[in-house]
């Protein structure tokens, strides 16, 4: 079964994400996109965790 995952961008891959959707903080993740399990500090029962992904900005 696929489970539809909300998307958290950030801006740079060393940069936090927009708000989750789950707790709506910032979170930080590390280096490479795709699915990831929440950074929420309080996980909330239908938490399945986010595909995070980066626009890459050209600087
Ligand atoms: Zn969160």
């Amino acid at each position: 079964m696929t489970r539809d995952y909300p998307v958290l961008y950030r801006k740079t891959e060393t940069s936090r994400t927009e708000p989750c959707p789950y707790c709506r903080k910032r979170h930080q993740h590390g280096v490479g996109d795709g699915h990831r399990v929440s950074h929420c500090v309080k996980l909330s029962k239908n938490d399945i965790g986010y595909i995070l992904k980066t626009r890459e900005e050209v600087k």
